[in-house]
């Protein structure tokens, strides 16, 4: 009998992608439980690593080295990721709240977003200066500044040991450089009190030899633009001022009503919040059974606690306790590659130790960049002729939605009777139904699971159907919604089915339709599709009428299909996936209205950018030829080609056009999109206007070739 997947029964939700949830999230990739369904909420596709920013800082690493990539991660977990910021947590409703979204239902929730160092007390802070942690924004912010030409005067609010390094780190940076620089740390008591009295007297010694000017029992009054002004009226000048000073937690977590302590969220020894189904760790959770000091190591060690802990909230085995250690090893970079460590008192410092944490560093990430190869579901050895050649070497990938090829579509659709109120619009994707007066047009399409996310693939799925409507200058005006859901729990459909409507229904009222009804079944995977209809005023733009001599615009870059493919083998950036993800929401219905002049157009979907300029060609009688350079294509999407990525649909997108070469760049001609962007041919009297219109609304438009009485496809040359 053939085994059905188990349903999902269960939802984990992950908040922040702090040290201790990457660390669970690569563990439960390697023994995931059944039946739990989990989902990590980031407000980037990264998550720095801090043990290894004062080398950033100091450029002895780059940004990729320490970042941590959740959406690779989170594909290793089958977890499914949200790029947002938590905003409030409802434990009575056991809901997470995140803008611009429906509320996200838990089972049982675990909060990992660290602190924040900004000092919204102090007046100035908030517009000049920027808070050590997060580490990301601090990070960019940090590598914008270094590439600024001109003199450098840096301040460093807090005289702790992360102050410190950090100072250390910026001196280096900029010596090295060659940049005129003076850095200052300014503590409003003693420097360095949290360290023995060696490693304190250690530190002074290597920050005077950087010229770091320490500024002690100094109280700051304001911030400006280019100094900072102390309680006794002097100022230092300083154009790039950071607060390094204490830890704040976040104030959403005062909203939620859980036990906190000084804000931060108080929990037991099993890391569990005053609500048993919330638990908490690394620098945001208060350890109320022993209390320790913010520190990365605590957050490390946490995880494998936290991991068996979450499974047994989720009903499976025992919950352990968490003790912390005594003490840790502290290892403080001192800015060029020297270190200084420090255990129970006794310091040794010089270029050893900076080797030493560098390999404890890059072990850590190492973690997470080699991550264990995913299994492929292994063949039966016993299986039909064909199987092989249909599976093509890899398994169905989503990027090109899982579409049939054009050929064997070419070859299948039945011819349409003649009606007198039917008009056929072959290789347009619709049909314009007339009644009476009114014309009308019909539509459909869906996609199967390309993000493990209910919301992000409702949003794609109906960006993805509303394109036909768009491409032929129509309205949008009714919808009828397809579902088909993986096997779930009763309460999970509620959820799912909740949160796939409500954002469905944002996405096609602001485009101008209703959603009128629908079908929900089960399936291996999540699937979502609308049938549309859209009203058109004059007759539709179609693929036949294009002109030679036209020009081509396009509006989205192309590239979806190799990344997708690439994300679902764990082998694409998150910051790729996270920027496709958002050009695959965007709408064309602007885009729409500024090309409604144009002679023919299409939406870019299955078929790739050459298929549809191919089917464009042939329906308006004309050949074209592109300009590959000016095709503008995703981040990422030319290296991923260039390696020899490829989505499922490529080898029969290729077959449409073989006059056309394969290699670098071209290969994203045939890459098939979700959700692409318009492709119009315009009068070229007035191509530069509309472009310049495209692009002032936000599209990162491009004219890319012309289309020509020649027939077939070139480039040019
Ligand atoms: C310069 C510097 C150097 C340091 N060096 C060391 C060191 O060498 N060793 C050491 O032990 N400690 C060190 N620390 C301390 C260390 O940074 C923290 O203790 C550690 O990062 C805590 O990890 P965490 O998992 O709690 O949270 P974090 O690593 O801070 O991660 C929190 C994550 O949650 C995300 N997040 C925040 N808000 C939200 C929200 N509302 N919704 C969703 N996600 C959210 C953040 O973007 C981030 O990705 C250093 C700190 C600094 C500033």
């Amino acid at each position: 009998m053939h085994a059905s997947p188990l349903p999902l029964t269960r939802d984990l939700v992950l908040i922040g992608g702090g040290h201790t949830h990457a660390l669970v999230l690569r563990k439960w990739g390697m023994a995931p439980l059944a039946g739990a369904r989990v989902t990590v909420i980031n407000p980037g596709p990264t998550a720095p690593y801090s043990g290894m920013l004062p080398g950033f800082v100091a450029g002895h690493y780059d940004r990729d080295d320490l970042d941590i990539d959740l959406v690779r991660l989170s594909r290793f977990a089958g977890a499914r990721v949200i790029i947002g910021k938590v905003e409030g947590l409802d434990p009575q409703r056991r809901e997470i709240h995140v803008p611009g979204r429906p509320p996200i239902a838990y089972d049982v929730a675990s909060i990992n977003v660290g602190i924040t160092s900004d000092m919204p007390a102090l007046p100035g802070f908030a517009d000049h200066a920027i808070p050590a942690k997060p580490l990301g924004p601090f990070a960019q912010s940090w590598a914008d500044y270094l590439a600024r030409p001109g003199p450098a005067r840096v301040a460093v609010i807090g005289g702790g040991v992360a102050g410190a390094e950090l100072a250390m780190a910026m001196a280096h940076a900029l010596r090295h450089r060659g940049r005129d620089a003076t850095v200052s740390i300014i503590d409003s008591a003693t420097a360095l009190s949290a360290l023995g009295d060696r490693a304190a007297q250690r530190l002074r010694q290597a920050l005077a030899g950087l010229d770091v000017q320490l500024i002690e029992q100094a109280e700051i009054a304001s911030l400006h633009s280019d100094h900072l002004l102390f309680s006794d009226g002097t100022k230092l000048e300083a154009d790039f001022i950071t607060g390094a000073a204490g830890a704040r937690a976040y104030g959403w977590m005062a909203q939620t009503g859980l036990n906190l302590d000084d804000g931060f969220v108080t929990v037991n020894d099993y890391l569990q919040s005053s609500d048993p189904a919330v638990f908490a760790a690394g620098d945001c959770a208060h350890l109320s059974h022993d209390p320790r000091p913010k520190a990365g190591v605590y957050a490390v060690r946490e995880a494998p606690v936290l991991y068996q802990n979450l499974r047994a909230a989720l009903g499976a085995g025992q919950m352990r306790r968490y003790q912390p250690q005594n003490d840790y090893l502290k290892l403080i970079s001192l800015g060029a590659r020297s270190a200084l460590g420090e255990r129970f008192g006794k310091v040794l410092s010089g270029p050893l130790m900076w080797r030493w944490k560098d390999h404890i560093d890059q072990s850590f990430m190492n973690r997470f960049r080699e991550l264990p190869k995913m299994k492929a579901p292994v063949l039966p050895r016993h299986h039909a002729d064909g199987m092989d050649e249909a599976l093509g070497g890899k398994p169905l990938c989503g990027g090109c939605g899982a579409k049939v090829g054009r050929l064997a579509l070419r070859d299948s659709l039945p011819a349409p009777q003649d009606r007198s109120d039917i008009t056929p619009l072959p290789g347009d994707d619709a049909a314009l139904l007339h009644t009476g007066v009114t014309r009308q047009v019909l539509t459909t399409d869906h996609l199967r699971g390309i993000t493990l996310d209910p919301v992000l693939m409702a949003r794609i799925a109906a960006h993805h159907a509303l394109g036909d409507i768009w491409a032929m200058g129509g309205t949008p005006q009714a919808a009828t919604a397809t579902l088909i859901l993986p096997r779930l729990s009763n309460e999970l459909q509620r959820r799912t089915v909740a949160e796939i409507m409500q954002t469905a229904q944002e996405v096609l009222r602001e485009a101008g339709a209703e959603i009128v009804g629908g079908h929900t079944s089960m399936g291996d995977e999540m699937t979502i599709g609308f049938t549309l209809t859209g009203l058109c005023e004059r007759d539709p733009i179609t693929l036949a009428g294009g002109q030679p001599g036209d020009a081509l615009i396009l509006t989205k870059p192309i590239g979806s299909g190799v990344i997708l493919a690439a994300e679902m083998a764990g082998e694409a950036r998150g910051e790729h996936v996270s920027e496709a993800y958002r050009l695959m929401q965007q709408s064309q219905q602007r885009a729409s209205e500024i090309l409604r002049e144009a002679h023919a157009m299409t939406d870019v979907t299955g078929f790739g950018l050459a298929g549809h300029l191919s089917g464009m060609c042939e329906m308006s009688g004309t050949g074209a030829t592109l300009d590959l350079q000016a095709v503008p294509t995703m981040p990422g999407a030319e290296s991923l080609a260039s390696n020899g990525t490829r989505s499922t649909l490529f080898i029969d997108n290729r077959a449409l056009t073989p006059e056309l070469p394969e290699g670098g760049k071209a290969a994203l001609l045939y890459d098939p999109q979700t959700a692409g962007g318009l492709l119009a041919a315009i009068a070229p009297e007035i191509a530069e206007d509309v472009l310049s219109r495209l692009q002032s609304a936000d599209y990162d438009a491009a004219l890319i070739g012309y289309l020509t009485e020649r027939l077939g496809l070139r480039l040019m040359k």
